[in-house]
């Protein structure tokens, strides 16, 4: 940054170190203002803006007046943006600090420290959590090499170019202490690395990146934060003891050195990547505390949240035991247990010999709370991981769900975002509740912004193509001045090119889609985007199968794909299409964003339902939906099977849903239907899909609720923790001895409506009643037996008589059919979350 910034302008580099300038539009004015060629020339960088200032504009600038007093009231909008109370400040109990740790974080595109929805996932986390005035802090690497630029040659083939990341052009400050940066050390098989630690400020939330890129570490270390996702497996676990053992490390040096507040009581785990934060504050915890390995991970899970956001088991982070054994002898001597011990931790039930180090059981294992990110994607994990709880019936395995949302100031275009600062209320990007005036947006107003968002995207598309052709050194561009219609229906797909996203779903009926693209009367349009993994040849080769595709003369201004997707592409796509296109294989998709940012845009959803849309898409009342529902609920057993359905579901839905509603101009000029649509998709998503409703749902459903638990289980050297330890493990060895000797059901009548009193006789051995419950669970019955929807009830404990004890208690029969009722007996206790944690439980023979 430059050193000479006279003092007037002191506060554009006070704005430029926050990075709310990535999301509030008043602050990226004040830059364009202050030299708008440059701040085209540093491609939105507000750091890269005032290194080259020149001498001759800043003079200028002093003497504006109205730029000086434009400055002063946004820098002071900050000021109560950061200091201001919030929502967290209302809440009773106050929400725990939290350290959120992720391998990625979208903010901006200008920090290329992300790679897809996962990262931009983060990103909007911590600016809602901003929003709120949650105390919460992220940890997660900085890549000197960020993720990959994407460009393709003449055949459409992606190639990847790596871009140089100097934190000195970003809005980092490196972490001091005395004049010296402040380093974390780890060991990586026998050689200590350091690690340096910027800071971004998202708002009020701060960042920690670690670096290992110092002239200190030996060079095989200085490259482990090269890329994201970039080398092989053991590269990956190299990066992942960084971030986990490193990062809980960095952590409490900045706090120690009073450069972060708040001491966070709940780790957060977005994915498995940072699985190894465990394996730190376990070791903090016995060398602290005095307790043995055991006693350690019964406190440490207490305080730990574990996000999984895959349903693919190849997409789970798994380790080699070979590789395991090199990175992690040394900690299993330290912590005194052996090697098969510590891999127990990440074990696959079944897995004998213990050959594969899974982190996401290891995720799951040590973790007081787990979810999945929509309500779908929670029941397929239920389901997915439920072996880790034998016994356990996947409806009760515990894990839960909380479906993404995304951070409305960061992806509404400034089109639709006028419209709601003009219907809603003020708060409207952070306020779930202010949309409920949505509806009161009216046809015109609506159909105009929306125009003029695709008008942009038109535009902007044209230049991409012309700079991609150039690059290319392709002459002859001027066809791309007729590339899209601003006038035609358009339509977006973007996201990473994941063979499962089907991102060739259309090209499967290239007839049927030509026929859409050439339509003289009603021509629909297409804007691709995204990347391929680097080592993922099948996904280059659907980019490619695209780009192909699209070479026609015909198509080409009708079909484009653009390079080097990003956050700024996604906006502009997302503001300027008017259907969101997703079309995975189900149930694959664990949520997805990109569709509920584009609902926010007036922007309508045509999804298979997976996901979000699975448990939000609502059929037509009055022939008004929220969007379009591609194919059904059933997850087809067989690949290409399901491929040609949702194909064909597809068209149907383009050619007798979409393009008729979008064309319908009954009065001549205003697609009202269409605009009625959009109307209900705005008012019955809006509300759902910000990352503040979100980031509410992870306070009160658990960050709060477990912070409770853990400060309860932790407080006095964590006495409660170990005696909670000490009874599972009791109840483990003495559960064998409980049997249900008789179940007695009375009146069994099978009148609808009736009570009948049930009456069960069990024998607990050496465990006595009050550790146990005795529940029965009735339902209807599926056709395969089991219960549908059960409802559980609870006994009350009776006499004893001849080393039996007797429960009894009463149940209804609120539905008819075949009715199903099962009795079994589980562990109690005031400290465990739920009894099916334990595993443990005994059902009544048949
Ligand atoms: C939102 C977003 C994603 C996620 O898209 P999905 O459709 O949910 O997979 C990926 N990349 C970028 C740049 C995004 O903004």
């Amino acid at each position: 940054m430059s050193p000479s910034l006279p003092a007037e302008l002191g506060p554009l580099a006070e704005l430029a170190a926050n990075l709310r300038w990535a999301w509030d539009p008043a602050t990226r004015e004040v830059f364009k203002w202050a030299d708008k060629q440059l701040w085209e020339a540093v491609e939105g960088n507000p750091i890269g803006l005032l290194g080259r200032l020149g001498r001759d504009r800043m003079a200028e600038l002093v003497a504006d007046k109205a730029f000086l007093g434009r400055l002063t009231e946004v820098r002071a909008d900050l000021e109560k943006y950061l200091t201001g109370p919030r929502w967290a400040q209302a809440q009773t109990p106050a929400p725990p600090g939290v350290a959120y740790f992720s391998a990625e974080f979208g903010i901006t595109e200008v920090m290329q420290t992300y790679s897809g929805g996962l990262g931009v996932l983060a990103g909007d986390h911590l600016k809602a959590a901003s929003d709120l005035g949650l105390p919460l802090v992220g940890i997660g690497l900085l890549y000197r090499h960020g993720y990959f630029r994407q460009l393709l040659d003449h055949d459409g083939w992606q190639r990847e170019q790596y871009p140089h990341v100097n934190p000195h052009d970003l809005p980092l400050t490196r972490l001091e202490r005395d004049g010296e940066p402040l380093l974390v050390e780890v060991d990586l098989q026998g050689r200590t690395v350091q690690a340096q630690i910027w800071k971004a400020d998202v708002g009020r939330v701060p960042l920690l990146l670690l670096d290992t890129d110092l002239a200190s570490n030996h060079p095989d270390d200085r490259v482990v934060t090269d890329r994201l996702y970039g080398g092989d497996s053991e590269h990956r676990l190299r990066q992942e003891i960084v971030l986990g053992i490193g990062g809980v490390r960095a952590l409490y040096a900045a706090i120690e050195a009073g450069l972060v507040d708040a001491e966070p009581v709940m780790f957060h785990a977005n994915e498995g990547h940072a699985g190894f934060l465990q394996f730190e504050r376990i070791h903090r915890l016995m060398s602290s505390g005095g307790l043995d390995f055991d006693q350690a991970i019964e406190t440490a899970r207490a305080s730990v949240l574990f996000t999984t956001h895959t349903p693919v088991p190849a997409g789970i982070d798994r380790f080699p035991r070979d590789l395991m054994e090199r990175y992690f002898a040394a900690y299993a001597d330290m912590v005194g247990v052996s090697m098969d011990r510590l891999l127990a931790i990440g074990r696959e039930p079944g897995d004998q010999s213990g050959s594969i180090y899974n982190m996401a059981l290891m995720g799951l294992r040590l973790s007081a709370g787990a979810n999945g990110v929509s309500k779908l994607h929670g029941q397929v994990s239920r389901e997915m991981f439920s072996d880790l709880w034998p016994g356990v019936e996947s409806p009760e395995v515990p894990i839960t769900s909380i479906t993404n949302g995304v951070h409305a100031s960061t992806w509404i275009g400034p089109e639709m975002a006028a419209v709601y600062d003009r219907v809603l209320p003020p708060d409207w990007s952070h306020n779930p509740d202010a949309w409920t005036l949505a509806g009161g947006i009216g046809d015109d107003q609506l159909w105009r912004a929306r125009g003029r968002a695709r008008e942009r995207l038109v535009q902007t598309v044209r230049e991409w193509a012309r700079a991609q052709g150039r690059r290319r050194g392709e002459s002859n561009l001027g066809w791309t001045d007729s590339i899209l219609d601003p006038e035609a229906l358009t339509i977006g797909f973007a996201r990473r090119f994941a063979t499962y996203k089907r991102a060739t779903l259309l090209l499967s009926q290239p007839e049927r889609l030509r026929e859409l693209l050439l339509s003289t009367d009603r021509p629909v349009q297409f804007v691709f985007s995204g990347k391929a993994h680097p080592r993922d040849d099948g996904g280059k080769g659907l980019i490619r199968d695209i780009v192909h595709f699209s070479r026609d003369p015909e198509i080409r201004t009708r079909l484009i794909f653009v390079e080097d997707y990003d956050m700024q592409i996604a906006r502009t796509m997302l503001a300027g299409s008017d259907v969101w296109l997703n079309n995975p294989r189900r149930p694959h998709e664990a949520s997805g964003t990109s569709g509920e940012k584009s609902v926010l845009n007036g922007g309508l959803h045509a999804s298979v339902l997976d996901g979000w849309w699975d448990e939000m898409y609502e059929p037509a009342v009055d022939g008004v939906s929220n969007g379009f529902a591609i194919g059904g609920r059933g997850n087809g057993s067989d690949a290409g099977h399901q491929d040609a359905a949702d194909a064909a579901s597809l068209f149907d839905v383009l050619e007798r849903q979409i393009v008729p509603t979008f064309y319908d101009r009954a009065d001549g000029q205003l697609p009202r239907r269409w605009l009625a649509h959009v109307r209900a998709s705005i008012t019955t998503l809006g509300p759902k899909v910000l990352a503040t409703r979100m980031v509410q749902d992870y306070t009160n459903q658990l960050y709060t609720p477990l912070a409770q638990r853990a400060m309860r289980l932790t407080a006095d050297g964590g006495k409660r923790a170990l005696d909670l330890g000490a009874w599972r493990g009791r109840l483990a060895t003495s559960w064998e001895g409980i049997t249900i000797e008789d179940v007695e059901l009375e009146s069994a009548s099978g009148t609808l409506g009736d009570d009948r009193d049930v009456v069960v006789d069990v024998r607990l051995g050496d465990i006595s009643p009050e550790e146990v419950e005795v529940q029965i669970v009735h339902g209807r019955v599926r056709a395969d037996g089991t219960i549908a929807q059960p409802t559980v009830a609870t006994l009350a404990v009776g006499d004893g008589h001849d080393g039996c004890i007797r429960y009894t208690g009463t149940m209804s029969l609120d539905i008819s059919g075949e009715y199903g009722l099962a009795a079994r007996v589980v562990p109690r206790h005031e400290d465990l979350r739920s009894w099916a944690e334990t595993g443990l439980v005994t059902w009544a023979p048949e």
